[in-house]
């Protein structure tokens, strides 16, 4: 059994991530200052335990004490829409977030996990994107708040790694969708979800020719416990290969649910990438990992979560 420090806890990835921590017998220690997460995301291990609690922003110093094993460091603003909105929070939670839980993991002499994103590599001119493509960021574009951030963090985990000799992971996440993600958080699949089952029309920003690559949160769970299990001290892609149009994923959608809406387009927000998808070779080879959960199969498993919510 291992102690655990999990930031962003009370998020979507979060939560899930403790869920699967306990599950697997660790002892975990949450953190999160609810910006975008939600209490309701952990009441099913609220009062586990082997489940302790902090509400706290980690830009501000961090104390725990006793012995941690790995700090895995989750908090960030991780919507389009949330980090235009908090473009500064974004800036401070990638950089003086990492630093603060850096400073932790160097202290305890834990393992350091960094959820960085696919958002590195920005409207990317390499396809399918793997790890070793450097990106086309724009570091004053709408979106640098947090491409930059999450930049600067793999960047402070790099120095960490050759300056005190610290065990590090770097899992750069690609969309990944499931229970627990907020309807009203932006991001394309609850917007869908949402649209399509209150009888709305579906908004696809564009022509809907852009795409992502989907993964189930089930499988991305598993990709980061493995990751954190190994001993890669590099950033390695964890997503879901499966690339899907938006215009597609709409139709998808609205046959899920059985609904009778419609699709209206709305203008392309400034700099949204083109294409992405992820080259998950790094994973495959060194991790043994590949996502399992299909597209259909994993939007049907989730729709009766939206449903729930939808209508509120
Ligand atoms: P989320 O918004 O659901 O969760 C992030 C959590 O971090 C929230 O609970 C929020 O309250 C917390 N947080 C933010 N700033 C904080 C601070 N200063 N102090 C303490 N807590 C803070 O987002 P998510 O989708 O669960 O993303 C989790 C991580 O994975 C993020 O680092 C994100 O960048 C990364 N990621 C996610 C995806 C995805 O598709 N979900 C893709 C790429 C990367
Ligand atoms: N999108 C859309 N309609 C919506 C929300 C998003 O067409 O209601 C598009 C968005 O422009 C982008 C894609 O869906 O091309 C994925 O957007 P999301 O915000 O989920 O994440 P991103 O991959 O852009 O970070």
């Amino acid at each position: 059994m291992s102690r655990i420090l999990v930031t962003g806890a009370a998020g979507f990835l979060g939560s899930h991530l403790c869920d699967a921590l306990l599950a697997d017998g660790h002892e975990v220690i949450g953190m999160d200052n609810h910006v975008s997460g939600r209490p309701e995301n952990l009441e099913e291990v609220f009062y586990h335990d082997r489940f302790v609690f902090y509400e706290h922003d980690v830009t501000e110093f961090i104390h725990i004490s006793g012995e941690i094993d790995a700090v895995m460091h989750l908090a960030s603003l991780a919507s389009p829409v949330f980090y235009r909105e908090h473009p500064i929070k974004t800036l401070k939670v990638g950089a003086l977030g990492t630093h603060k839980t850096l400073g932790l993991a160097k202290e305890k002499d834990a393992t350091y996990f960094f959820t960085s994103t696919s958002e590195v590599y920005g409207d990317p001119e390499v396809h399918p994107q793997s790890e070793d493509y450097r990106g086309n960021v724009d570091p004053y574009g709408p979106r640098s708040c947090y491409d930059e951030s999450k930049r600067y963090g793999e960047a402070l985990i790099r120095a960490y790694r050759d300056q005190h000799d610290l065990d590090v992971r770097i899992a750069r996440i690609f969309n990944t969708y499931g229970t627990r993600m907020r309807l009203d958080d932006g991001r394309v699949i609850p917007n869908f979800m949402k649209q399509a089952l209150t009888g709305k029309d579906l908004t696809v920003f564009g022509d809907g020719s852009q795409t992502r690559s989907f993964c189930h949160v089930e499988d991305l769970v598993d990709g980061l416990l493995t990751l954190l299990e190994s001993n890669i001290d590099t950033p390695v892609n964890i997503g879901n290969p499966d690339e899907r149009t938006i215009l597609e994923l709409a139709e998808l959608i609205i046959e899920v649910t059985n609904s009778d809406s419609e699709v209206t387009f709305e203008p392309l927000p400034p700099q949204d990438p083109e294409v992405r998808r992820p080259d998950i070779s790094k994973a495959k080879n060194k991790l043994n990992w590949k996502p399992k959960i299909d597209l259909y199969e994993g939007l049907n498993s989730v729709v009766p979560y939206f449903e729930e919510r939808a209508s509120l």
